[in-house]
């Protein structure tokens, strides 16, 4: 007996859509039922398409469809659909919001379940959407996301002795932080300064549901920058557009001062 899965309500967070063939689109959703998801809009394209509104760019909220296994999933209808705003409508937000968002669809494989996940990047374009610094939320993520890419750096204690109250560096060779008795271990660790230690070890710790603002000085978001850039290109190894554009987008400001 073959089983069809039946339509169901799910949540989703879409992620991106493309254009497939002439009037169809693919959608990628995170859904909270069941992981990342690819879903195959018939007629998307088409002009007074009904769902338009429901798979506009940074749409969220509940929609009603089949959830397949394996393939493409199929959506019938969005039921509470709701946009981060503030994101479409400014090309520095959607930036770090799509890189985010890129990022999560690289790390996990599709139909896992990652409910954690969903919720961490509900927590995320909500806090970008309503104006927290939106380069300290994709920091958050790119620290917290480094153990499911499988690299699992240990900024709790020294990974020598276990010290949690010195002062600290970053050792690449380590995977991790180490105190100032152990520096002379590692000729080639960070040098990093003690504010940029601190929120490496506050952001792989902090729970983005509970945060308040957190203020970080544009000096120690460069240092913050270049620290997480180093470990994701010699331990991840992703060659994201997105973050290319980010890249690109951060050159152009800065020429732009
Ligand atoms: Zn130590």
């Amino acid at each position: 007996m073959s089983v069809n899965p039946k339509s169901q309500m799910f949540h989703g967070i879409l992620l991106y859509r493309k254009n497939y063939r002439e009037h169809d689109m693919l959608v990628k959703f995170l859904t909270a039922e069941a992981g990342l998801k690819m879903f195959f809009v018939r007629g998307a394209n088409k002009a007074n398409f009904k769902m338009a509104g429901d798979i506009l760019p940074f749409s969220f909220g509940t929609y009603e469809g089949t959830l397949r296994p394996e393939g493409l999933s199929y959506i019938s209808s969005g039921n509470d659909v709701k946009h981060f705003e503030q994101i479409s409508n400014d090309i520095y937000l959607d930036a770090y919001a799509t890189y985010i968002m890129t990022l999560i669809d690289a790390a996990f494989p599709e139909g896992v379940k990652i409910n954690d996940w969903f919720n961490r990047l509900y927590y995320a374009l909500n806090m970008i959407n309503s104006g927290f610094d939106a380069e300290v939320v994709t920091n958050i993520i790119e620290i917290q996301l480094l153990p499911v890419f499988g690299v699992a750096p240990d900024f709790k204690s020294c990974v020598i002795c276990h010290q949690t109250n010195k002062k600290f560096d970053y050792s690449e060779e380590y995977g991790g932080i180490i105190c100032e008795d152990h520096f002379n271990m590692d000729p080639h660790r960070m040098h990093l300064d003690q504010k940029t230690i601190y929120y490496l070890r506050l952001f792989s710790a902090v729970n983005l549901k509970k945060i308040g603002n957190i203020q970080v000085n544009e000096k120690t978001k460069k240092k913050l920058r270049s620290v997480i850039d180093k470990i994701y290109d010699s331990s991840v190894g992703l060659n994201l557009k997105s973050k290319k554009f980010l890249d690109q987008m951060n050159d152009w400001k800065i020429n732009l001062k």
